[in-house]
């Protein structure tokens, strides 16, 4: 069997297209548009590159950008009162802290401080909370992207075996949390499950994010599976996933390849939740 390959990239365009009409559309009724702060403290090279990406994607579709940066040896507080600025900024939508932050600095605390209806990360407790229980609020950008991959291709996930291997708070646990409200029977794998391959086997949809290059084999799929591959690891082959593309692509219907699949989907999430902020303000809906 040969897979199809969902093609992130395509889908990822069309959500980007869909936010800038939306965008417009927003800016045309409200006489404002949707904003996205951006926080970046120190030097990181690679995050000084992702937040340039995001503020760029943002700027394609309308998204204001207000770019904030401060020295590796700031202080927390001067994070916090940044943050605390933004939360009571009516032109700022969404907040994103990119982590991680220097190592004086606690990221999950300055996270945790971004107001629930501007978390467009969705990494705050209170957006963690919402999630566990199924009411209105900003979901974590890479598991909402897999979701929109799932839909877009065709992928019937009421009632199917859905395993999960990664148990992180920025995407196992939420991801589990998604397939669960979709009415899928989910099983989440980590580093102490036993008999790993056999636990995959019995999968309908199987999304692997486990940061470990190609751990997932052919004989750990079943037959016609869904194969989800989030991972991306940097090896001297390049570009990698957690999947053996090769292999599971002979046994599985479908699979998202690495690059090109998951990675786009979690820019495009950002701008779409950015919207979403930006709609649930307008409306004076509070994420509670
Ligand atoms: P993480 O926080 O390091 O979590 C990795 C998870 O994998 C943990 O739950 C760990 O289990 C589990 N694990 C490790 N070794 C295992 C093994 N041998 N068998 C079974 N489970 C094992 O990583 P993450 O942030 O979730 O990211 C995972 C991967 O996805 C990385 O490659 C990352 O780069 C990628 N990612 C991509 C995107 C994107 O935009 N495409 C976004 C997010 C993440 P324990 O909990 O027991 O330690």
């Amino acid at each position: 069997m040969a897979a199809r390959i969902i093609d992130g990239k395509a889908i990822a365009a069309r959500v980007r297209e869909d936010v800038a009409r939306d965008v417009a559309a927003f800016s045309a009724q409200t006489g404002r548009r949707p904003g996205l702060a951006t926080i970046l403290v120190g030097d990181d090279p690679a995050s000084a590159v992702y937040v340039a990406g995001k503020q760029k994607a943002g700027a394609e579709v309308g998204i204001a950008a207000f770019d904030h940066r401060l020295p590796a040896d700031a202080a927390e507080d001067e994070v916090a009162e940044l943050i605390a600025r933004l939360n009571a900024d009516d032109d700022v939508s969404g907040i994103l802290c990119q982590l991680p932050v220097p190592a004086h600095m606690d990221g999950v605390k300055l996270t945790g401080m971004i107001a629930p209806g501007k978390d467009v990360d969705g990494l705050t407790p209170v957006s963690a909370g919402l999630l566990a229980l199924g009411r209105e609020g900003l979901r974590p950008c890479t598991p909402v992207g897999v979701m929109l991959l799932l839909t877009e291709a065709g992928v019937e996930l009421e009632g199917a075996e859905a395993v999960v291997i990664g148990r992180s708070n920025l995407f196992g646990k939420p991801m589990a949390q998604l397939l669960l409200g979709a009415n899928a029977t989910v099983t989440t794998c980590h580093s102490r499950t036993r008999d790993l391959p056999a636990v995959c086997r019995r999968a309908d949809v199987l999304i692997a994010a486990v940061g470990r290059s190609e751990m997932v084999r052919g004989d750990w799929v079943k037959p016609g599976a869904v194969v989800i591959d989030v991972g991306m690891n940097r090896t001297e082959a390049g570009l990698t996933g957690d999947v053996a593309f090769a292999e599971v692509a002979e046994v599985a219907s479908a699979l998202t390849p690495v690059p090109g699949g998951v990675g786009p989907m979690t820019i495009a999430c950002l701008l779409r939740n950015t919207f979403q902020a930006a709609t649930m303000a307008a409306a004076g809906r509070v994420a509670a």
